[in-house]
């Protein structure tokens, strides 16, 4: 089936930043692997002290974020070939406005974390594909973790794409790895 949309994730994948998750969850002081789902199951004040210090991570990370090479190009020629564009994001809609507007980039969906919908639950790549009309199998996901493809699983997306150095992290798993965004848009050019 040919694609018709992209999900594309923010955070080390449209731009590149430098969190330390096992530093935040040490401070944490948690193991659990969906933070998000962690602050939400406290009581406060825990809940709001904590939320604290992730934001705060947030906030230095979101300041010090460049934007990744070739991420102009790739969502230039996804709109040259008419491909619907949708960012999902864990981060916050603050944050992600930021970023957005810091490097010009417009997308046809955004979803934060404010709509209660985050991955590794497919819920948030769902409400994308009700929003623009597409099936499963007529839309991709780029990412850079775990988290992405999970997700993409959970919504039964198996159009999988990531961006990594390492791509040892994710074999065993139905995904496409490349090295940089210039080499995806090459695959992408052949398979839209
Ligand atoms: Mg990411």
């Amino acid at each position: 089936m040919r694609i018709k949309g992209v999900i594309l994730d923010l955070d080390g994948t449209v731009v590149e930043n430098d969190y330390d998750w096992t530093r935040i969850r040490e401070e944490l002081g948690t193991g659990a692997s969906s933070i998000l789902g962690y602050l939400d199951s406290l009581g406060e004040p825990e809940r709001s002290a904590k939320w604290a210090i992730l934001e705060g991570h947030e906030a230095r990370q979101t300041q010090a974020s460049v934007l990744r090479d070739g991420i102009l190009e790739l969502l230039g020629m996804l709109r040259s070939r008419r491909i619907a564009t949708a960012l999902v994001t864990n981060n916050s809609r603050r944050n992600t406005e930021f970023l957005l507007g810091k490097f010009g980039l417009e997308f046809d969906c955004v979803i934060t974390r404010e709509q209660g919908l985050w991955k590794p639950s497919g819920a948030p790549f769902l409400e994308v594909l009700r929003t623009l009309g597409l099936d499963p199998g007529e839309c991709g996901v780029i990412g850079d973790t775990h988290f992405d493809v999970l997700a993409a699983l959970d919504a039964g997306i198996d159009s999988i794409f990531l961006l990594t150095d390492d791509p040892g992290r994710f074999a065993g798993y139905p995904v496409e790895v490349f090295p940089a965004v210039e080499v995806l848009v090459d695959r992408l050019e052949h398979l839209l």
